[in-house]
């Protein structure tokens, strides 16, 4: 149910969550399950009232801002968090991000059995992201299994098996509201920013958490058994970093906080010519029996990654460039035009999104009208179609893949990033701006080309296709460092480790040197690996809730 800040003040809850994207509130629901008896307090900074600007966002400070968006980009403020401009898709870590690798340079601080135990929580998982199931790998799906990329591909040192689901996206907010307003056990309190911790610091025993109203002109306490930060990573970070008594216990500030920053290198650099069946070819999405949308990414196998000692990056087959009128393509054209035009280019996708189509350009108009007059009247009828499926159904189309009759496609890349140090979150001197730097290394931007080179070879062995770069060889490395922008996957900055020395959290998500604060952020990972983030976020919000609860009396 909904309250006020009065209210809240009266109250010891059980459990405190602050944040309610994807993670608060899975970890809300779940917990309520469990506990359905015990007393939650969720708060939310935002307010889903229209406010151009926030605090919050107005105090981040990006050192570089070559690859990293703004921060009106990266996150969303209110009920629902950044699953209000999310993408949905939903992608499962693998084993091998959890494992101690040569190029990691001893920073995977995390382990393989951790992994095989979180992943028991992932049925319930899927089910809050309404993705389906959870199974991974085509081969694990009868409908799929055996089936392959194109015609002649196999499996081997490079796997075609693996799949992102897609959630409707599910926008956490608007599809779980009416359940938290009508829950008795969760109260939500909107319109307040957690910003400081009462500690009894020779226990380690948060007390209270100082609150404050959006404009910053009235200051409250809660009191709770249990704290959990779920306020994304950016603001989870910078909680802790605002906050070094809550380490007293500890020894003082975790060196780890703030540092290890990743997100993902992605871009296209080539294309894939298959030589079988254009028809055969799986260039665009799969759907379960169930409605669900499911897509293939191409993987190098693990043996091969560390055999080459490569970060773990995966591949999906992509539409050319939307901006470059060459692909002659006149929906493309017509969608690319679309995306251009101020005010629809908004309604049609979160800036972020809009501009990894249009790369900011505008380019080519008269080329892209001859595109669209020469096609029609596809140029039209597969906009409409697309758009009618994208934008008007429940479960939404994920993406516009087109057909090639060619059978070529441009090949996307999504890759790993090295944790080091230098990428960062701290605080400024005035104690509240959040300094972030943020760049992509030698080895991320080696890895990518090297990837592309061992599935060239391998496609080559298969007889089934080849790739074909779109730049010179020596200029790859500079391509690769000017196309490609994160800061929507935040990773790293509060990670698991097995001591304060290491890490920031422990393997149950307990912040070192304190008994009753936890982070449920994707700052808790160590690495970055092929995955987007917010799945495994889920998985661990389900598990935290399980933890939580069982550490406490029914
Ligand atoms: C355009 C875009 C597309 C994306 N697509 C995908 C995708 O397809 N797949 C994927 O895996 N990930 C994707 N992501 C990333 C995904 O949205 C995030 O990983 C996910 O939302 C993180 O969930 P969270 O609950 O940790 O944080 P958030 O969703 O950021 O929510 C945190 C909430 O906490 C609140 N808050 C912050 N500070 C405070 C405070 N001090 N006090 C109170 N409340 C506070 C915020 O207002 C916010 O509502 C995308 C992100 C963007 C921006």
């Amino acid at each position: 149910m909904k309250i006020g800040v009065a209210k809240a003040q009266l109250e010891t809850y059980d459990l405190c969550i602050v944040g309610t994207g994807p993670a608060g509130i899975i970890l809300a629901l779940e917990y309520q399950r469990l506990q359905p008896r015990h007393r939650i307090l969720l708060i939310e900074y935002g307010t889903n009232r229209a406010t151009a600007r926030n605090h919050l966002d107005d105090s981040i400070n990006i050192l570089e801002p070559q690859n990293h968006h703004s921060p009106y980009e990266c996150t969303n403020k209110g009920l629902g968090g950044s699953s209000a401009s999310w993408g949905g898709r939903c992608v499962m870590y693998d084993e091998i991000d959890f494992q101690p690798r040569k190029i990691l340079n001893g920073a995977c601080t995390w382990n393989a059995a951790l992994f095989h135990e979180a992943k028991k929580f992932a049925g319930q998982a899927s089910a809050y992201f309404e993705c389906g199931d959870a199974r991974f790998n085509l081969d694990e799906i009868p409908t799929f299994a055996g089936s392959h990329i194109a015609e002649g591909f196999q499996g081997g040192e490079v796997t075609d098996s693996s799949i992102e689901r897609y959630s409707l996206p599910t926008h956490f907010g608007k599809r779980y509201r009416a359940e938290l307003d009508s829950s008795q056990a969760i109260q939500l309190l909107t319109g307040w920013e957690a910003f400081a911790f009462e500690v009894i610091s020779e226990a380690g025993v948060i007390s209270k958490m100082a609150i404050r109203n959006f404009s910053r002109t009235r200051t409250a306490k809660v009191t709770a058994r249990k704290f959990v930060l779920a306020a994304g990573a950016q603001e989870t970070t910078r909680l802790l970093l605002k906050n070094p008594q809550v380490f007293q216990k500890a020894g003082g500030q975790p060196a780890a906080l703030g540092k290890y920053y990743q997100g993902h290198i992605s871009g296209k650099i080539a294309s894939v010519c298959f030589h079988g069946d254009p028809q055969k070819t799986d260039h665009g999405f799969l759907l379960t029996p169930e409605g669900v949308y499911l897509r293939r990414r191409l993987q190098l196998s693990p043996a091969t990654m560390l055999e080459n000692n490569l970060l773990n990056t995966a591949l999906w087959l992509d539409n050319s460039l939307y901006l470059d009128p060459q692909h002659r393509n006149g929906a493309m054209s017509f969608m690319y035009l679309a995306m251009i035009t101020p005010w629809l280019g908004k309604m049609l996708a979160p800036p972020a999104i809009a501009k990894s189509i249009t790369r900011g350009k505008i380019v080519g108009i008269p080329q892209h009208i001859g595109n669209i007059l020469k096609d029609l009247p596809q140029s039209l009828t597969i906009p409409a179609t697309t758009f009618y499926a994208r934008y008007c159904r429940k479960r939404k189309l994920p993406g516009v893949f087109l057909y090639s009759p060619r059978n070529v496609y441009a090949l996307h890349f999504h890759g790993e990033q090295v944790p080091v140090p230098e990428n960062r979150m701290e605080l400024a001197p005035d104690g509240e701006t959040l300094n972030i730097s943020y760049r992509y290394t030698d080895q991320d931007v080696a890895s990518v080309i090297r990837t592309h080179e061992v599935l060239d070879q391998w496609l080559r062995r298969c007889k089934c296709g080849e790739l074909d770069y779109w730049f010179p060889k020596d200029e790859l490395p500079a391509a690769i460092r000017s196309m490609s922008t994160d800061g929507l996957h935040q990773v790293g900055t509060t990670r698991i480790a097995a001591t304060a020395g290491e890490g920031v959290v422990d393997e149950n998500l307990k912040v070192w040197g304190t008994t009753n604060l936890h982070v449920c952020s994707s700052s808790v990972f160590p690495t970055s690996g092929q995955a987007n983030p917010t799945y495994l976020l889920g998985v661990f919000a389900v598990r935290l809730a399980h933890k939580l609860s069982s550490d406490s009396p029914r």
